[in-house]
Parts: structure tokens; sequence; C-alpha cells
């Protein structure tokens, strides 16, 4: 059931119930109690044996018709002292009485009228009320009657409300679906609600937004990807010019500043090289939108990638722990390679003396690979943000490194598309030890 109409129904439900309890007290003040009506009607053939036959009686019969009356009735007729009666009625009730009126007490099944106000019926009839007891009062069918009455009505306005809340749950449910599919990279989800449902403009706006963010995106993409294409022919045509150079200057007398000089250049061009080729990988795996699904021996892939780490641990040492049993894995194996690969770089690049990779697999069948260090670590408020491109947490010192701050993006972009992510915490050797968590995707 649908959560709208749960809540609807309650506030219904309250409603009515409220209601209810209005409409009688208005009723009450305007007209009297409708329920002392029903009491009164119900109490009426007593009332009309004393007033038609026990007070048409001549004043020296009346006690023997009361007498008689006694007898055949079930009602208790009782003569009670006026002094005794009066505390026995509400305050509003007492002048009714002293005029000689009945008095009806519903509650109690009981009512009060003074025997008369003349005192000619006996001796001092007119200081005695009769009190009438257990008379044939049941109020209790037509509370219930009143009952029913509001359970239908309350019943019928919920079927509206119902249908509607319905139609309308679902269009927030299908806008929710469309909302989650998006929040998940899915950027031509759009939502298809009805002009004539209620939650349409809502909707429409959240078509607009999607289309403005798809296509901020795609420009973005776009202009990354030209970007970098563009760097590349400059580059190459600088290395071509670069080369010609040094030919030339091998001819000429002073040659070695000038050949100095050239090395530093060519050592930029190198780095603007690799900075292309990053930015091109990333493109790439923004574009793409899956990957290509291959089976392959994971710890076999993680292998590999130790195998070219050597040139870059410069002596430092580095550990791994690769479990037998972490089997095959369904994905792009270049792209988790590329991925570990970077975590790796990273390690050796900030680790003191040590860095260790492990994978395991989980219950749940994902695999964790965990690449740490005992270098300085990643402070916790940097933790999210050394994901994004470009950014390093000491611009001096990785510039000398050599880093662009692209590689952990790429790593998350590729465990992304593998339906997976990358984490960093605290590493118990001291340093950064970033966890890739990929499903098995099998
Ligand atoms: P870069 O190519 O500059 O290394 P990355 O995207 O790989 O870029 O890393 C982003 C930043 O995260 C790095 O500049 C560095 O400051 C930090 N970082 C990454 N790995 C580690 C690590 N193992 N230890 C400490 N800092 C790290």
């Amino acid at each position: 059931m649908n959560r709208i109409f749960v809540r609807f129904s309650l506030l219904v439900m309250l409603a009515v119930t409220v209601a209810s309890f209005v409409i009688y007290f208005v009723i009450s003040n305007l007209f009297g109690d409708p329920f002392e009506e029903i009491a009164l009607k119900q109490a009426s053939g007593q009332i009309f044996l004393l007033e038609q036959y026990v007070d048409k009686a001549p004043a020296d019969e009346w006690l023997q018709r009361l007498n008689k009356v006694r007898e055949i009735s079930r009602v208790k007729f009782e003569l009670i002292p006026l002094k005794a009666a009066l505390p026995l009625l509400p305050a509003k009730k007492e002048a009714s009485l002293m005029r000689g009126e009945v008095v009806l007490d519903a509650a109690d099944k009981s009512f009060f009228r003074r025997v008369d106000l003349a005192g000619d019926k006996y001796i001092g009839s007119e200081e005695e009320v009769i009190h009438a007891e257990d008379l044939p009062i049941d109020v209790g069918l037509a509370v219930k009657v009143e009952l029913v009455r509001y359970v239908i009505v309350a019943l019928f306005l919920l079927i509206p409300v119902a249908v509607w809340s319905s139609l309308h749950w679902r269009g927030l449910q299908s806008l929710s679906k469309v909302a989650r599919d998006f929040g998940e990279g899915n950027l031509s989800a759009r939502a298809t609600t009805k002009k004539t449902s209620s939650i349409y403009p809502l909707a429409e706006r959240m078509n607009q937004m999607a289309a403005r963010i798809e296509s901020l995106l795609e420009a973005q993409k776009n202009l990354m990807h030209s970007v970098s294409h563009e760097l590349r022919t400059p580059v190459a045509r600088l290395e071509f010019g670069l080369e010609l150079l040094r030919q030339d200057v091998k001819k000429t007398a002073d040659g070695s500043a000038a050949e100095a000089r050239m090395q530093a250049m060519e050592a930029d061009l190198i780095e603007l090289n690799m900075l292309v080729k990053e930015l091109l990988s990333l493109t790439r795996l923004d574009q793409q939108q899956e990957n290509r699904h291959t089976q392959f021996s994971l710890a076999e892939a993680l292998h590999d990638c130790v195998g070219i780490m050597d040139h870059a641990l410069s002596g430092k040492l580095l550990k791994t722990d690769i479990g037998a049993g972490i089997g095959l894995m369904a994905g792009d194996p270049r792209l988790i390679s590329r991925a570990v690969t970077n975590l790796m770089m990273n390690a050796a690049k900030y680790a003191s003396h040590q860095l260790v990779l492990s994978a395991h697999r989980l219950a749940d069948g994902a695999v964790e690979v965990i690449v740490e260090d005992d270098g300085p670590g990643i402070p916790v408020e940097e933790r999210e943000r050394i994901f994004d491109p470009f950014y390093r947490l000491d611009r001096s010192r990785d510039r000398a490194t050599g880093g662009f701050g692209l590689g952990l993006a790429i790593a998350q972009k590729a465990a992304l598309l593998h339906g997976g992510n990358i984490h960093v915490a605290e590493s118990s050797l001291g340093g950064a030890r970033f966890v890739m968590r990929l499903p098995s995707g099998l």
C-alpha cells in the first residue's frame, strides 16, 4: 500500500472522529442534546402514565393510582423529599424541577417530577418528588447507528483518496527511478509523465534539469577530448623540430650549452606528452558507457602489475598477498590492471620503505584489491577530493614527483565502470590504504 494513502487514511479517520464530536457539541448547544431527545421518547410511556392516569385522579385517590401503577409497572416509582432530589440533579435542571416539569436523567435511566406545586394531593405533597427509576431507556443503539454512519462516510471518502493517491504514488515512484538512474550515470534517463498528472510540472522541470546537466557534461567531455587532441599535433611537431635542431647544433662550435637547453626542452615535451596521454585515457573512460566483458584470472592480472613495478620501486620493498582462491573476474583486464598499477605507482612514489598489494574475495562474491604503504598517508578531509581530476595534495611536492593528479581519477573511473569503487583509509603501516572493491561480475 502506498505511503500517501496510509497517511491520508489516518488523517481522514482522525478528521471524521473530530468532526463527529464537533457536530454533537454544536447540535447539543443549538437544539438540545439529541441523545436526551431519544431517551425522552423512550420514556414517554411512563411519563404519559403519570400525567394522564395518576395525575388525572381526584386529589384523594392520587396515591392509590400511583400505587396501582407501581404494581403493574416494572419501573420503580419512589416518592422522595424535594430536598433530597435537588442535589441529585445538575444545577441547570433544578429550576425545571421547581417549575414542576419532568426532568430526565438519561444516563441513570430515571426521571424526577414534583408531585404537585400547591400541595393538594396529600399533606406535604408540594415538598415531595416522584423519582422513576429503571426506565426502558437505551441510547446505545442510537450511538451505534451514528457510528456506522460516520464510518461509512469515512470509507467513501477514502475511495477517491485511494484512487488518486495510487496514481500520484506511481508517478512519484517513476520520478524517483528516473532520478536514481540519472544519479547512477544514465544521463539519458527522462521522466515520461502524462500531461494530466499532478506531478507533470515537477517531471518537466526535472527533465529540463537533466537535459541541461547532460549537455553540460557532454560539452565538458568534448572540450577535454578536443583539447587533448589539439595538443597532440603541436607536441609532435615540437618533437620533430627539436630533433632537427639537435642535428643542426651538433654541427656548430658551442654545442654543449645549446644541448643542455634542448635536453630541458625535451624533458618538458616528455611531460607534456604524458599529460596528453593521461588526458586522453581519462576522456576515453568518460565516454565509455560499459566495459568490455571478458573472463580473466584476477591473480594473474595482479601478478602482471607487480611485474612491471620493478623500475618504479627505487629500492622500496613490495610485498604481495594475493589470495590463491580469488579466481575469475568478468570485466576489462586492461582497465583493472591500469587502476591497480596507478595505485601501486602512487604507493611506490609516497612509501618510505615498503608497500603491500593484497587481494581477497568477500563473502558476497565481490573482490577487494588493497594497496597500502608506509608513506605520509592522506588527511581525512582530502580523502574524497583526491579522486577529482588534477587534484593534488601538495602541489610543489607532487610536481617534483611528476604527477598530474589524473592517476586516481582514472583508477576510480575504471572501478566505477565495473560497478565497483575505490576508497582510501589509513593503513596499519602508517600511510595510505587504497581499497578497490569490485563485484565479481560473473
Ligand atoms: P598523481 O598523478 O599526481 O600522483 P593521483 O591522482 O594519482 O595524481 O593522486 C592525487 C594526489 O593524491 C597525489 O597528488 C598525492 O598528493 C595523493 N596521493 C595519491 N596516492 C598517495 C599515497 N599512496 N600516499 C600519499 N598521497 C597520495
